[in-house]
């Protein structure tokens, strides 16, 4: 829990509003985010990196709602884009596409295009077949793309497999024994322009160690580009952060990015970071309601209105998601499962938790800034939550609960 999700008198408050308020006024389940924490954690960057040229480039698929994309772009960010929808989001919320760098593995024409068009700063390449297809479509639009090539350093992230990616065996960049050609290969291509080298190597890392090797691993490659007279622009040093879900201890941003500093001691290439969880992660919870304590005969349920489709982390990666019970007295504490009402057994969102409940009481489902609504679906015909972002005292909404009818929408049926 951060500061800006507290109990005051007993009750579970984002910043100055009682989540019972928020429950009763745009229902459940809804994502409730905090401005002041969303601010905090970029500021902290901002003066991390104070007095070094650097751009921090939010990683939208994290949290890509546009009222999160604006504040941050306010605040003087740029984005890592991993798709031409997310191109799309970042100039509706009012970001700047010259402050865009777009990652992925499987960038189209048309997302090309499209970003090419927008004048992004870099693409991140991650093999040979895209950089050939882009040199292509630069040339069709008559312009120069900006690249890094996205290096796999081949360091173990130490972190869920699944969320792993700078090990050999992933899909992500490209490898590091053939960065060096095809960095040449680049270099001869008349519709690309080399700035830049990018790695990233995963995601809810805790432990700096991994950064450090994959930093020393890329800046080797530099010094070899430097020597065949390839200079660089910038060095754009991926995302990653961890966060406390439960009881890990991520170093601080401030400690992250000073041994970042340290391992860059003497470069004077612009920095890019491309930070999503830590940004988002404990900015955000998950408001339901309890619809029915199920007793069985080993475990009893609290069965809620929030499910596996509003958050898929519990389901998808064992994760643990702290639960807290917006009344915290009132009730005997029991030990229950927190399950939503989808026909998955994977369908739950805690084990085991000692909570205060009864049908109708509502909980909050921490560290869901990150990875939650991005990661929402429409399974089991279930309209996505509202998201709302608590600014002191004052609640607005950023997206409207979704009607059915918005699901079918574009569905026919034939004659
Ligand atoms: C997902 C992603 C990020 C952000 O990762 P976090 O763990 O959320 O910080 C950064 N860069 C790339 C290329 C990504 O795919």
């Amino acid at each position: 829990m951060t500061d800006h999700f507290h109990y005051q008198d007993g009750k579970l408050f984002a910043e100055g509003v009682n989540l019972e308020d928020i429950a009763s006024r745009y229902g459940t389940p809804c994502y409730v985010y905090s401005h002041a924490a969303l601010t905090e954690g970029f500021r902290q960057f901002a003066s991390a990196l104070n007095g070094r040229d650097h751009l921090v480039c939010y990683a939208v698929k994290a949290n890509p709602n546009l009222a999160v994309l604006n504040l941050f772009a306010r605040l003087g960010a740029g984005f890592d884009i991993v798709s031409g929808g997310e191109l799309q989001r970042v100039i509706a919320a009012g970001g700047d596409a010259k402050k865009v760098v777009f990652s992925g593995v499987g960038k189209t024409k048309s997302e090309m295009r499209m970003a090419l068009d927008a004048g992004i700063l870099c693409f991140n390449v991650e093999s040979a077949a895209e950089l050939d297809l882009l040199n292509e479509v630069a040339g069709s639009l008559g312009k120069k793309a900006a690249i890094s090539l996205r290096v796999n350093p081949d360091v173990d992230a130490k972190t869920h497999p699944y969320i792993s990616t700078g090990l050999k065996q992933n899909k992500f960049g490209v490898a590091y024994t053939e960065a060096m050609d095809l960095y040449r290969k680049a270099n001869a291509m008349s519709n690309i322009r080399i700035t830049g080298m990018d790695c990233h190597i995963g995601s809810q890392l805790t432990e700096i160690s991994p950064f450090i090797a994959a930093v020393e691993k890329v800046l080797f490659l530099v010094d070899e580009l430097a020597r065949e007279g390839i200079a660089l622009e910038h060095l754009d040093l991926g995302g990653g952060l961890g966060i406390r879900y439960k009881d890990e201890t991520p170093p601080a941003i401030s400690e992250y990015v000073a041994a970042l500093l340290s391992a860059l001691e003497g470069r004077t290439q612009k920095l890019i970071l491309e930070p999503g969880r830590v940004l988002v992660g404990n900015a955000g919870l998950l408001l339901t309601s309890v619809e029915y304590i199920k007793r069985g005969e080993e475990k009893n349920f609290a069965i809620v209105d929030a499910a596996m489709n509003d958050l898929m982390r519990p389901a998808l990666y064992d994760a643990y998601h702290e639960i807290l019970p917006v009344l915290r007295e009132g009730h005997a504490h029991e030990t229950y499962e927190i399950v939503g009402p989808i026909c998955e057994t994977g369908d739950f969102l805690g084990r085991e938790r000692a909570l205060p409940i009864v049908a109708q009481s509502l909980l909050a489902i921490m560290s869901a800034g990150a990875y939650g609504m991005s990661m929402s679906s429409n399974y089991n015909t279930r309209p996505r939550a509202a998201e709302v972002m608590v600014d002191g005292d004052r609640v607005h909404l950023v997206r409207e609960r979704e009607t059915v009818e918005q699901l079918y929408a574009g569905e026919r049926i034939i004659a």
